[in-house]
């Protein structure tokens, strides 16, 4: 309800200062065009928090069944997202997701925002590093003991602060400007995962950052299940 109620205003003032550019352009005006262009862009970061919230919210409620996803085609679908920012950005990607790559307990678009979230807070890390440090992202499945499926996106981006490790899924923690970071990436990520059955952890290795994100290995008696309540 929140979401709703902010958006709407937001949407209308968005509205207003594209309306004021158009006139100020006409106008030649620069200097207003420029305190213009930074009302946008504020206008911008709180529609965003606002988006975040909404999914925020939704991610809660979201009573959807789970269902088999599989890490190969979860990795290849987000790729086509956001394979594009990362090109640009110079990073190579590297994958190893097994033979067959495992199948878990999860639900397919929640999972591509949390994978697609890693990655771009990788891409973060790595263009923050110096020129000509390696802008490597590794993307590894496997299946571990218990019943259950690893996914994890490990990058040479020089880690987590010290600080921000501490606080990592708490909402608002970011270390990026007020225009890049919202500090709730990760804080959804993390209720995502967990209704889903699963968990997100984050630490550092020598290189970067490593997100490790686990679920439920998808059984015959998953299958036999949902066929069951399928008849
Ligand atoms: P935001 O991206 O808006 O800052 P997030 O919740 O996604 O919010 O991330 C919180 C903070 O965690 C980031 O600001 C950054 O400091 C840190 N972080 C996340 N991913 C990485 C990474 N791959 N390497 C280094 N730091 C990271």
């Amino acid at each position: 309800g929140l979401a709703h109620e902010l958006r709407q205003p937001l949407q209308a003032i968005s509205l207003a200062v594209e309306n004021a550019q158009i006139a100020s352009e006409q106008y030649g005006d620069t200097e207003l065009e420029r305190r213009l262009l930074r009302i946008a862009a504020q206008a911008e970061r709180a529609g965003k928090v606002v988006e975040h919230l909404r999914r925020f919210a939704r991610g809660a409620e979201d009573a959807a069944p789970l269902e088999p996803v599989r890490l190969d085609a979860l990795v290849e679908e987000t790729l086509l997202i956001a394979g594009g920012a990362l090109r640009h950005a110079g990073i190579t990607v590297e994958t190893d997701l097994g033979d067959p790559a495992p199948v878990v307990r999860g639900q397919l678009v929640p999972l591509e925002q949390v994978l697609t979230n890693l990655l771009l807070n990788a891409r973060d890390a790595l263009t923050d590093r110096p020129k000509g440090a390696p802008r490597r992202i590794r993307i590894v499945a496997s299946v571990a003991a218990g019943g259950v499926a690893r996914l994890s996106v490990s990058d040479t981006g020089g880690g987590i602060a010290p600080g921000v490790l501490r606080r990592l899924f708490e909402p608002f923690v970011t270390t990026k400007s007020a225009e890049v970071g919202t500090g709730l990436g990760l804080s959804i990520c993390h209720g995502l995962a967990q209704a889903m059955g699963g968990t997100l952890e984050g630490a550092n290795d020598e290189d970067g950052a490593v997100f490790t994100l686990t679920l439920s290995v998808w059984t015959v008696a998953d299958a036999l299940a949902e066929r069951a309540a399928a008849e």
